[in-house]
């Protein structure tokens, strides 16, 4: 609509968030029944980091299928400082780095070698979003630019974001990556308002939602990913787990989540092997294990969790509204 003026534009957005925000804040933290959604279970007794190559075969076929379906982000040349953070992510320059996560790259591999049992055990992790079933990163996202599908997988709406990196903050494992200098904050304010877009493993989506698996899974030489129903792939892992005399992580973690690791060696070891690893070479893109004590949920089960929880949700509103009266301004 073009007659639509900013500050209409502006009158909107407040009005819109403030009534959105009443939804919003009573859906935080809704179950969904698990038996509709799907599934990931990394057995680590398989995968041998297609022998210790810095691009695994998953990891090229994510690249691959991410890169036809969703182009890179293109940043324009010189990216601003904006108000009134001094700190810009830019990975533009490294679109190739495999061995972490990037905007670029929403899977790799970590490689240790930890002491178990009297036994040295080389294990190779791949590495992604969890798709946590009460995600904290969707549901504290102050832009409501995170959802999680019916299916499972917990997605950003790249048209949405603006890059605040909340989601990042709130994730134990900090998985989601920024990239400065793309997404609405650049068409909006560039200099006072957002940081950019996050980018992290959508799980495929696209496929899921037509019934299929994903890229990552479809190229694993050595079946070490087995995809499917979500009760299914958690009963086949913990019976894994059982039969190898092995350890399980993912399935209470953050409050539970839809991917489950089997290891033959605790993820306390392999967690205090990763963190010496990091000492040495300061990396944040490459997530731990850390442990979570069982009986505690995740972050939004917590009394600060709820309050963020129901503050962030007429922010949300606001910026949702503030969209679309934006699209439709631009598009009249
Ligand atoms: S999961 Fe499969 S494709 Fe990925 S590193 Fe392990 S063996 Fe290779
Ligand atoms: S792993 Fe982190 S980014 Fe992924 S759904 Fe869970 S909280 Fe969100
Ligand atoms: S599920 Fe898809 S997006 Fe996620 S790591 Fe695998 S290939 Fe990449």
């Amino acid at each position: 609509m073009s007659g639509l003026t900013r500050r209409e534009f502006l009158k909107r957005t407040l009005a819109s968030g403030a009534a959105a925000g009443l939804v919003l804040s009573g859906g935080a933290g809704m179950a969904r029944a698990a038996s509709s959604q799907v599934g990931t279970f990394y057995d680590l007794t398989k995968c041998d980091g297609c022998g210790g190559t810095k691009t695994p075969r998953c990891v090229s076929a994510c690249r691959e299928e991410n890169r036809s379906n969703f182009p890179d982000p293109v940043p324009p040349d010189r990216i601003e400082f904006y108000w009134p953070n001094k700190k810009k992510e830019d990975w533009q320059d490294r679109k190739d780095l495999t061995t972490r996560l990037t905007p670029y790259n929403w899977t790799f591999v970590q490689g240790v070698s930890v002491e178990h049992n009297g036994r040295r055990v080389e294990v190779f992790i791949p590495r992604r979003c969890m798709h946590c079933h009460n995600p904290p990163c969707a549901n504290l996202c102050p832009f409501g630019a995170q959802s999680k599908s019916p299916e499972g997988p917990v997605l950003i709406n790249k048209d949405l974001c603006l890059g605040g990196a909340k989601c990042r903050d709130v994730c134990p494992w900090g998985i989601p990556a920024r990239q400065a200098g793309v997404g609405l904050y650049m068409k909006i304010a560039p200099k006072y308002l957002g940081a950019g877009v996050m980018y992290k493993c959508d799980l495929c989506y696209h496929r899921v939602k037509k019934g299929g698996v994903p890229a990552c899974v479809e190229a694993c030489p050595r079946k070490a990913i087995v995809f499917g129903d979500l009760n299914s792939v958690r009963e086949t892992a913990r019976k894994r787990a059982g039969e190898i005399g092995g350890f399980l992580y993912g399935d209470k973690e953050n409050g539970g989540t839809s991917t489950f690791y089997v290891s033959p060696v605790p993820f306390e070891k392999i967690n205090m092997e990763l963190q010496a690893q990091r000492s040495k070479q300061p990396d944040p893109g490459a997530p731990g294990f850390p442990l979570m004590p069982v009986g505690v949920g995740n972050f939004l089960d917590s009394a600060n969790g709820i309050m963020a929880g129901i503050l962030v949700a007429p922010v949300a509103g606001a910026v949702a509204a503030g969209y679309a009266a934006y699209k439709t301004m631009k598009e009249g």
